[in-house]
């Protein structure tokens, strides 16, 4: 499969996931807290570029890959996202700067459900929503109880390895799972000849 088709792979599997995660906010009312970057600065958040393809070819059709490379090489530690924006100014509130186009990982922050050891399935929310959402978490988790609902990580980033097995298996720190996704999708639309749709 060619990058390109990738990209679409990915992007369709996303929007199947979006569909998934708004069920599970309708339901439950679990939302994330106003402003809140924390699970985008966490330090070990691994993923694989091919879930960045998506971002990176929006990067190269709109002319920003070379300034996220750059910017890559300025942070000089692939554990820090370089796409998110830490602060907020007049203009532009703090947050991920490329929101429509993140990777998997960042889409199921919060918004998945997990089983422990007994096959009692739980909604995996962050520290933050545990702890300031307490009643709508008890609430989601009495309806797990009952029923799946929403996104299961592991069965997305089964569907993830069924777009390329390899790809969805080698995991990055996220910083670099960015650049590789870039650079791959930049080197292939430069020795392919083709043009950004
Ligand atoms: S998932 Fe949790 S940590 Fe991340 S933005 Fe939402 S509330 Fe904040
Ligand atoms: S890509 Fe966006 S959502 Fe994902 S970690 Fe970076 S800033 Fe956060």
């Amino acid at each position: 499969m060619n990058i390109v088709r990738k990209v679409r792979a990915v992007e369709k599997l996303f929007k199947t996931l979006e569909k998934d995660i708004l069920k599970l906010q309708e339901k439950t009312g679990l939302h994330c807290v106003d402003n809140c970057i924390k699970c985008c600065t966490t330090s070990n958040i691994t993923a694989s570029a091919l879930e960045f393809y998506p971002l990176a070819y929006y990067l190269h059709k709109h002319n920003l890959a070379d300034s996220v490379l750059v910017n890559i090489d300025q942070i000089n530690d692939p554990k820090i996202c370089p796409v998110l924006n830490y602060m907020s100014t007049e203009n532009r509130r703090a947050g991920c700067m490329f929101y429509e186009q993140r990777g998997l990982i960042c889409r199921l922050f919060s918004y998945n459900y997990r089983t422990d050891k007994h096959g009692t399935r739980l909604i995996a929310a962050c520290k933050t929503i545990n702890e300031e959402q307490t009643v709508l978490v008890a609430n989601a988790n009495r309806i797990l109880l009952t029923k799946p609902l929403g996104p299961k990580a592991t069965a997305y980033y089964q569907r993830l390895q069924f777009i390329d097995f390899k790809e969805a298996q080698k995991q990055y720190p996220i910083g670099e799972a960015i650049r590789i996704a870039v650079e791959s999708v930049v080197t292939y639309f430069h020795y392919s000849g083709k043009k950004v749709v």
